[in-house]
């Protein structure tokens, strides 16, 4: 554990964690799936319904200024936390998966022809794949893909001859949420802008996980990236698409109603500036306003020290499983974060699970919405814990634990 980071105070932060299931204290080793949430990301949330709610934008009334106030102002907070050139570039939505959804068919659709290409990699999470299919399905575009090599690492050798001229958009994740692999965000940036082709980054797994400076909307010069506010801390039901300001303001409204507007007839409609144009209706005010609250408090932690702690914990588990008969690691990148993936030669990755549970220990187990990656390594289903900053050696021993429990129970 690093000396510099006291794990056991940041934990203490995290009501939930306090608690214990089925008797055993509860390892929280399920942070990819979704993050627990600090007591000031609570508070922010009671604080707002407990003392501002109101809707925003139309109201006049002091409630709904601070309602707007606070919902513009988490805006301001994600435009720091990606160092994005201006708060308009930062679009509001329900999660990554709506952010995709919001380029698939406002940006891209527009532009695809039959025989178009939507470059992605075998890693991706189905809400990097299935919006692309449906827009390939109405427009006659085909779907290409960057293969994995065995150790869940991209074989970028292929990636020169699948940036081609027909390419319309290249869509990666920047890191895997079933492998843990991190891909070299930047570098497939500026080889597809090599090629005049626009990017879409999912941030999904990224976000709570590697550095500020990889997360550097201009210093990627990514083109759109997309995260989700639960997966870094904050509620669910908000995330964010964020777009260069050229791109989103050349962009048709994809949903319509209250809010996106500039003036309606009975007729007709004309639009607001990007990002109103993309938030029709009243949004998630009170997560946006959480989320706000999590990036803030997630760029105040030592992020250094946090992310080095949840690096030696995952290298730590996976030293311990590579040492166990039966078990076989699925990812082993040189270079990933958080996620240890596996299965066991014993006992399918549910049944495993739910004898985890009875340790108290919460993991994964399926294909993690990630089926490419399990029919790529020829297993139907992985178990999958991921880390974080909260975690501890006591978490580590503790799915140790529970595999020597899972390995004694179907072996003897
Ligand atoms: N992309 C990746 C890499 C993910 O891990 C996830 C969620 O697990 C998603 C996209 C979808 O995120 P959400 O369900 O929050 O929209």
């Amino acid at each position: 554990m690093s000396e510099r980071f006291d794990a056991a105070a940041l934990r203490a932060q995290f009501p939930v964690l306090a608690q214990s299931v089925r008797g055993k204290p509860l390892a929280y080793l399920d942070n990819g799936a979704t993050t627990q949430k600090p007591q000031v990301v609570i508070d922010a949330v009671t604080h707002f319904y407990a003392h501002d709610n109101a809707n925003i934008h139309r109201a006049v009334h002091t409630l709904g200024e601070r309602a707007t106030a606070g919902y513009e102002g988490a805006r301001v907070t994600v435009q720091r936390f990606l160092n994005a050139r201006s708060e308009r570039e930062i679009v509001f939505t329900r999660g990554t998966t709506e952010g995709i959804n919001l380029v698939a068919n406002s940006f891209l659709r527009p532009r695809l022809q039959p025989g178009d290409e939507i470059l992605v990699t075998g890693m991706e999470h189905h809400a990097n794949l299935v919006p692309w299919h449906l827009a390939c399905a109405a427009t006659g575009a085909q779907m290409r893909h960057v293969p994995l090599k065995d150790d869940g690492s991209l074989d970028l050798d292929t990636l020169p001859g699948l940036l081609t001229e027909r390419t319309r958009l290249f869509a990666f994740t920047a890191v895997s949420n079933a492998l843990g692999t991190v891909n070299p965000v930047a570098q497939l940036v500026a080889l597809a802008h090599a090629r005049g082709i626009p990017v879409l980054v999912d941030a999904a797994q990224a976000v709570a996980h590697l550095p500020a400076h990889e997360l550097d909307v201009q210093a990627l010069d990514c083109d759109f990236l997309v995260f989700s506010g639960h997966k870094i801390y904050g509620p669910t039901g908000i995330g964010v698409l964020y777009g260069k300001r050229s791109h989103l303001d050349a962009m048709p409204p994809w949903q319509g109603g209250g809010d996106m507007i500039r003036e309606v007839f009975l007729d007709r409609s004309t639009f607001a500036e990007a990002p109103s144009r993309f938030e029709a209706g009243t949004p998630p005010i009170a997560e946006a306003i959480g989320l706000g609250a999590a990036l803030t408090w997630f760029m105040a932690l030592d992020r250094t020290a946090a992310l080095a702690h949840e690096d030696a914990l995952l290298a730590r588990a996976t030293e311990a499983l590579r040492a166990l008969p039966g078990v076989r690691i699925i990812g082993t990148a040189p270079r990933k974060v958080s996620v240890l993936s596996f299965v066991l030669d014993y006992a399918h990755p549910h049944d495993a699970g739910t004898f985890f549970d009875f340790e108290g220990v919460a993991v994964r187990a399926g294909h993690h919405c990630a089926q490419p990656v399990m029919a790529r390594f020829g297993v139907p289903a992985t178990l999958r814990a991921t880390f974080a900053p909260y975690n501890t050696d006591a978490d580590v021993e503790a799915l140790l634990r529970a595999i020597a429990r899972v390995h004694k129970t179907f072996t003897d």
